[in-house]
């Protein structure tokens, strides 16, 4: 057999999680996070599925030119807006939204010479302290934004910090802290990650971000996709390829830092971090065989994992694995390598032949 190893993208569960944010968030409008390859899913083919999505929201100028040559018409937004003056042009011939953070940005912005005016969104850090102008420094920034010739209308944005955190009072601070910095001020606000959108409600306002949920994961720490209504989009499936009787004591993989407390069968997966499973992942995380869960063994090598065959000795090179996907969140890996799903998704890598359904 060829190798086993493949990603598949489920864009009907895309759709599915789209549908649950317009039901957690009815009133707003949704600008659908796709940036970093639709969070490695696949730009294009993401961004024709949420064609219902209100706007798409990209980190850069790069991420957004695809959408433009791919033909697709709705609001894009650069969520970390431009880096050199020279990006400004195409902004305007293409019609993107730039996300203004900082102070050169507006001196660029003054500067250029536009094909036609742009929609800006003025960014406010309320909290994050990562990207934005600061509460006090904001009237003055929409103030010299309103007074260029570049600029065509100007909308407000914030982002929340410790929203995955459900009891974080941080969240209300942030909300406290937008409202009044904006209070009166004519455009749009959007404040809402996934975790505000399901968590929050009432830092919906008029646009709502969601980006991990529309990809079926959980942003909360204590929760998993399918608890919040969510289909995983992304499975990563392979098969096992080899078994082995090993005797007690024997050592498995690099570092021999596992040890077989009995003798046992171990059996060999064909994924690794080359394919992006997480270096990480600890002994004992899930892993699942014939739709069972068996639990990882030794480290994880560029091309292969083991498992525990202990409770599937009657298991068969060939039989189907799931890392993770719609039988096995992406959280519970996450958790047991220390990561989040966002890295997981991200972290996949181009060797791992890819497969899009539409159920
Ligand atoms: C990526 C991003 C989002 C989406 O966040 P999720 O936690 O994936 O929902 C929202 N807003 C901004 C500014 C972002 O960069």
């Amino acid at each position: 057999m060829s190798r086993p190893a493949r990603l598949t993208v489920s864009l009907a569960a895309l759709r599915h999680n789209l549908a649950r944010v317009r039901q957690a968030a009815p009133q707003a409008k949704i600008m659908a996070a796709i940036k970093a390859d639709a969070y490695g899913h696949g730009l294009l083919r993401c961004a024709h599925a949420l064609e219902d999505a209100d706007a798409l929201a990209v980190a850069c100028l790069e991420e957004a030119l695809p959408l433009r040559a791919a033909g697709i018409k709705q609001p894009v937004v650069l969520l970390q807006g431009f880096f050199q003056t020279n990006e400004l042009p195409e902004l305007a011939a293409h019609s993107l939204q730039p996300v203004i953070h900082c102070a050169e940005q507006i001196e660029q912005l003054g500067r250029a010479r536009l094909s036609q005016p742009l929609r800006v969104w003025l960014k406010i850090d309320t909290g994050m302290h990562r990207l934005g102008f600061l509460p006090e420094q904001a009237a003055a920034a929409r103030a010299r934004l309103l007074a260029l010739p570049q600029v065509a209308a100007l909308d407000f944005l914030t982002h929340l910090a410790c929203a995955d955190e459900r009891g974080n009072s941080c969240t209300l601070g942030q909300l406290t802290s937008f409202q009044h910095t904006v209070q009166g001020w004519e455009g749009e606000r959007s404040i809402a990650n996934s975790a505000g959108i399901l968590g929050w409600p009432q830092t919906h306002a008029d646009w709502v971000r969601p980006g991990i949920m529309l990809y079926g994961a959980s942003p909360f720490v204590d929760s998993e996709g399918p608890a919040e209504g969510l289909r995983a989009v992304m499975s990563l499936d392979s098969a096992l390829t080899c078994v082995h009787q090993y005797r007690r004591g024997m050592r498995v993989g690099y570092g021999g830092s596992w040890q077989c407390p009995e003798d046992m069968p171990v059996g060999v997966v064909a994924i690794g971090y080359g394919d992006g499973y997480p270096r990480h992942a600890a002994a004992g995380t899930p892993v699942l065989l014939n739709g069972r869960e068996v639990p990882l063994v030794g480290r994880v090598s560029m091309d292969m994992i083991c498992v525990d065959l202990r409770s599937q000795p009657q298991a068969r090179p060939g039989d189907p694995v799931q890392l993770w996907g719609e039988q096995l969140p992406a959280e519970r890996i996450a958790r047991s390598a220390a990561t989040i799903p966002y890295a997981l998704f991200t972290g996949v890598t181009a060797r791992v032949p890819r497969t899009y359904t539409t159920s």
